[in-house]
C-alpha cells in the first residue's frame, strides 16, 4: 500500500511495538503507540528506587548483530545510541554451595573448561560449537529473518536439507546426552533453553544454536542496563515522528468486514487504575505487540479471533518468573555480574514448571549482581541484584506465599553462593504471576509466552498476520521467530515490513 501519511496504531509500547512502530514511521506511516503501563519498555521496563535502578526483565544482551542490523535499518550505528562491554568472565556457575565455574566466552576457555571435568569433552565441545555455528548461520540466513504463511514456506526443499542436517526433529538433551556424560557440562549446554522458556527434554535440537550465542559470541551488557537499549528504540522511534501514548489501554479493535479500523481505549493512572477518561484511534494498519492471546481473547469480538480459548488452552506455557529485586548496602564479593545456580537433578524443577506445577523446591536460580559492571545502577558502596527463579505459570501467588517463597529463595541463594544479604538489604520488591498478569496482561501470568517447543516454533507459532482481519498484523514474543530481545526485534522487522506492503 502507498504508506504516506497512513494511519497505524501499535498496541503495546515493549520491544516488539516500539521496534514495529520506527520502522512503520521511516516507511511513512503516521504511528501512535498506546502503552498502558507509564514507561514504555514493557517487560524491559526499569524500576527505580532510592538510587537503586533495576531493569525489571531481561539482563543478558545476546547476539549482537541483531541489534546493529535494527539500527542499521535507519541508516543509523548502534554505538551513538548506548555503549556495550563484553562481560569476562561471561557468567558464573553454582553447582554446590563450595563448587562454582567461571564460564569465558572463547572457544578455548571454553575447551580448557570442558577437558578439566571430563577427559575428552574439550574435543567434543570444539565439534559441538563447529555444529551450533554451523546452524547458527543457517538459522540467521533463512529461518529467522523470515515469514511463514503456510506449512509449505517452512517445508520447501532448500529448508528441508538444512533443517535435517540442524537436528530440527531431534531434542536438544538427546544431542548433549549423547556427547557429554558429566552433568554440569550437559547443564552449561542446555541452561540457555530457560530463556526460551522450555524444557530441553522437548526442545528441537537445533536449539544448540544457543551454545554458539553463549559459547563462541559472548554476553554483553549496555552500559545502563538493558533498559537503556529500550530507551534507545524509544528515542530513535520518536525521532522518526511515533507518537507515544502511556497510560492508555487498548480495551477493543473495532472492525468492519475484514478490515480493522479504530482501537479504542482507556486511561489508566500511574497504579494501573482506569481514570474514566476513553478514546479511539482510526488506523489504517493495527499492530499488535500486547500479549497476543490478551489481543485476541479481550480486545477482538470472536468472530475476528484467529485463535480461540481452546487454541490458548493446548498451548505449552513458557514459564513464569519469580523475581526478587534486592538492593544492599554492601557489596558482595564472591559474584560475577551474572551468576546462575543448577541444582544436581534439575529435571525436578523442570517437572514443576512443565508437569506439575508447584513451586520448585531448592530451585535452580539465575542472580544478576548488575552493579559488578556498572556501579551506578545502586547507591556508592551498595549491590543491585536481581535474583530469578522460573516458576510455572498460573500458580497462586498470594501475599504470604510469595513472601515465604521470597524469603526461602534469598536464604537458599545465600547458602549456595555463600554471600550474607538479608543483613543488608536496603530496597526489596517482588514480581511475580500476579503481576505480569496484571502490568502486561500476560496470559496466565507467563513471562515469556508460549515455550518453543517444536510443535511451536517457526510456521507453527501464532501466526503474524491475523486470518481474520486482513490489516491486523502481530509483532512480539508469542510470534515468529519468539521469545528474547533479539528475537523480538526481527519480528518487528517481519511485521514493519508486512504492514508497507498491505
Ligand atoms: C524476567 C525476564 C527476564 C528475561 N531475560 C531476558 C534476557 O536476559 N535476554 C533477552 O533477550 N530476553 C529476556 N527476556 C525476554 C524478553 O524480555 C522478552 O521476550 C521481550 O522483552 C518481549 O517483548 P514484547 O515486545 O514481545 O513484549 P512486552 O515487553 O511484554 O511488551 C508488550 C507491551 O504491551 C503492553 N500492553 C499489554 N496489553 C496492552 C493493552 N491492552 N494496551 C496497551 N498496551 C498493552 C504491555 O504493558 C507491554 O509494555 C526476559 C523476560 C523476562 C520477563
Amino acid at each position: 500500500m502507498e504508506t504516506k501519511g497512513k494511519r497505524a496504531v501499535v498496541i503495546g509500547g515493549g520491544f516488539g511495538g516500539m521496534a514495529a512502530a520506527a520502522l512503520m514511521a521511516r516507511d511513512g506511516f503516521s504511528v501512535t503507540v498506546l502503552e498502558r503501563n507509564d514507561r514504555a519498555g514493557g517487560r524491559a521496563r526499569v524500576w527505580e528506587k532510592d538510587g537503586f535502578t533495576f531493569d525489571m526483565g531481561p539482563s543478558w544482551y545476546l547476539m549482537p548483530e541483531v541489534f546493529e542490523r535494527y539500527f542499521s535499518l535507519f541508516g543509523e550505528k548502534r554505538e551513538d545510541w548506548y555503549k556495550l562491554v563484553r562481560l569476562d568472565p561471561s557468567y558464573r556457575v553454582f553447582f554446590k554451595p563450595d563448587e562454582k565455574v567461571d564460564v569465558r566466552s572463547e572457544p578455548e576457555a571454553a575447551q580448557a573448561l570442558f577437558e578439566g571435568i571430563e577427559p575428552g569433552a574439550g574435543a567434543r565441545l570444539r565439534e559441538y560449537l563447529d555444529a551450533a555455528a554451523f546452524k547458527y548461520d543457517v538459522a540467521m540466513r533463512e529461518f529467522l529473518y523470515r515469514e511463514y504463511r503456510s506449512v509449505f514456506d517452512f517445508l520447501n526443499r532448500r529448508l528441508i536439507v538444512d533443517g535435517l542436517r540442524m537436528k530440527v526433529l531431534g531434542n536438544l538433551d538427546a544431542e548433549v546426552s549423547r556427547r557429554f556424560k558429566d552433568r554440569r557440562l550437559r547443564q552449561i549446554l542446555e541452561y540457555e533453553m530457560v530463556f526460551l522458556g522450555t524444557d530441553p527434554k522437548a526442545a528441537p535440537g537445533m536449539y544448540s544454536l544457543l551454545s554458539h550465542v553463549d559459547l563462541t559470541q559472548g554476553v554483553f551488557y549496555p552500559l545502563g542496563g538493558l533498559t537503556a537499549v529500550a530507551d534507545a528504540v524509544k528515542r530513535l522511534a520518536e525521532s522518526r515522528g511515533v507518537r507515544f501514548e502511556l497510560c492508555a489501554e487498548a480495551d477493543s479493535i473495532r472492525s468492519e468486514g475484514r478490515r480493522a479500523k479504530a482501537v479504542s481505549f482507556r486511561r489508566l493512572d500511574a497504579e494501573g487504575r482506569p481514570t474514566g477518561e476513553r478514546g479511539e484511534l482510526e488506523a489504517d494498519v493495527v499492530v499488535a505487540g500486547a500479549d497476543y492471546a490478551h489481543v485476541e481473547t479481550s480486545l477482538l469480538d470472536a468472530s475476528s479471533r484467529t485463535y480461540g480459548e481452546k487454541y490458548w488452552a493446548s498451548r505449552v506455557v513458557a514459564p513464569s518468573m519469580f523475581v526478587v529485586y534486592l538492593g544492599l548496602s554492601k557489596r558482595l564479593e564472591g559474584l560475577a555480574h551474572h551468576n546462575l545456580y543448577f541444582q544436581e537433578d534439575w529435571g525436578r524443577h523442570f517437572d514443576a514448571i512443565f508437569k506439575k506445577p508447584a513451586w520448585p523446591e531448592d530451585p535452580c536460580f539465575y542472580l544478576s549482581a548488575i552493579t559488578k559492571s556498572d556501579p551506578g545502577m545502586a547507591p556508592a558502596g551498595g549491590e543491585n541484584l536481581f535474583l530469578l527463579v522460573p516458576a510455572a505459570a498460573g500458580l497462586e501467588d498470594d501475599d504470604g506465599t510469595r513472601e515465604r517463597y521470597a524469603d526461602m529463595a534469598i536464604r537458599h541463594a545465600e547458602r549456595t553462593l555463600g554471600e550474607k544479604m538479608l543483613d543488608s538489604v536496603k530496597v526489596k520488591r517482588i514480581f511475580s504471576q500476579r503481576d505480569f498478569a496484571r502490568d502486561y496482561n500476560a496470559y496466565k501470568g507467563t513471562a515469556l509466552g508460549l515455550s518453543h517447543t517444536l510443535g511451536q516454533t517457526a510456521v507453527f507459532r501464532p501466526s503474524m498476520r491475523s486470518r481474520k482481519l486482513s490489516n491486523l498484523l502481530y509483532a512480539g514474543q508469542y510470534t515468529h521467530p519468539g521469545i528474547g530481545v533479539p528475537m523480538v526485534l526481527m519480528a518487528a522487522e517481519l511485521a514493519a515490513k508486512a504492514a508497507s506492503e498491505l
